[in-house]
């Protein structure tokens, strides 16, 4: 349903890094990179998935492994990309994990929070740090981060998945105001629900034995837009228009693509 935008030019002789891009909008938005003329790194903690699906992609794609919970691997990361392909205009950071807490506050094992944080949190950090540490120099780039609508509005279970979103927002308005004076523009994405592997697999814990259909559909049915889902291809059309000139004056912002979910709650 996206063949219309699939093709392009927009990132014609850019260079991305994507992490957690084995699956889910990661996979789907390194897609769209290629399609819009990029080269991408696709790094992902799952080794045989990300090899496959920098197969899948073609020879614009490279997998590199990398777990998000160590600055030595992101930090490898950039590295690699540097040495492969001599600059890195766009660094993605969109791997992240569920909330994995249970329904009360009361159970919650703190345990869990740091976990979450280092993840969805600590990661970026990282990821805009060493993303930084190559662009300065050239006074260029796109730092891109994946949100949530939860870190907007919260929900049952997601004590610390929302913590985890709402600071990812805080890091990007902090970060682009130090690097716009580096022409670096940094902005995040705040999806809604979309049934990716992780939110399947958390569901199946809630919900087990129901057929994975219907937990889609259980997804699908949070939308409030008639007549549309959202797809992973509306977070990677918005953020090869955010890693785009198209955007060339945007940063510091938090692109929220749910449909109008959140204008409801
Ligand atoms: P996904 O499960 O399809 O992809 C997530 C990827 O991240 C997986 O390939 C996984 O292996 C990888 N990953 C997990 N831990 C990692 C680590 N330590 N290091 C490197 N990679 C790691 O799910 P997705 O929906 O595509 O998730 C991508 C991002 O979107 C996440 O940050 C998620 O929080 C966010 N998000 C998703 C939804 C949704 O409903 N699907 C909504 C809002 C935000």
């Amino acid at each position: 349903s996206f063949s219309a935008q699939t093709g392009g030019s927009k990132l014609e002789g850019k260079v991305a890094l994507i992490t957690g891009a084995a699956s889910g909008i990661g996979k789907e938005t390194a897609t769209k990179f290629i399609a819009n003329g990029a080269k991408v790194i696709i790094t992902d903690i799952q080794k045989d998935l990300g090899q496959q699906t920098a197969h899948e992609l073609g020879p614009n794609a490279t997998f590199l492994p990398c777990d998000v919970s160590k600055e030595s691997d992101i930090s490898a990361a950039v590295d690699f990309t540097i040495s492969k392909h001599g600059q890195l205009d766009i660094m993605y950071n969109n791997a992240g994990i569920a909330c994995q807490t249970p329904p009360s506050i009361v159970d919650l094992d703190l345990a869990i929070f740091d976990r979450v944080m280092s993840i969805n949190v600590r990661s970026v950090l990282a990821g805009i740090k060493h993303g930084a540490r190559v662009m300065i120099p050239r006074q260029k780039g796109v730092i891109l981060c994946t949100a949530s609508v939860t870190g907007l509005i919260g929900g049952i279970a997601q004590h610390t998945y929302s913590i985890s979103k709402s600071s990812v927002i805080g890091i990007v308005k902090s970060t682009a105001s130090e690097l716009c004076k580096h022409g670096i523009r940094v902005n995040c994405i705040s999806p809604m629900a979309i049934p990716t592997p992780f939110v399947m697999e958390e569901l199946n814990k809630y919900f087990p034995g129901v057929e994975s259909e219907k937990l889609a559909k259980m997804v699908n049915d949070f939308g409030v837009l008639k007549g549309a889902v959202c797809e992973t291809g509306d977070i990677a059309n918005a953020a090869v228009y955010l890693a785009s000139d198209d955007a060339k004056y945007v940063s510091g912002h938090n692109l929220v693509v749910d449909g109008g979910f959140t204008t409801m709650k």
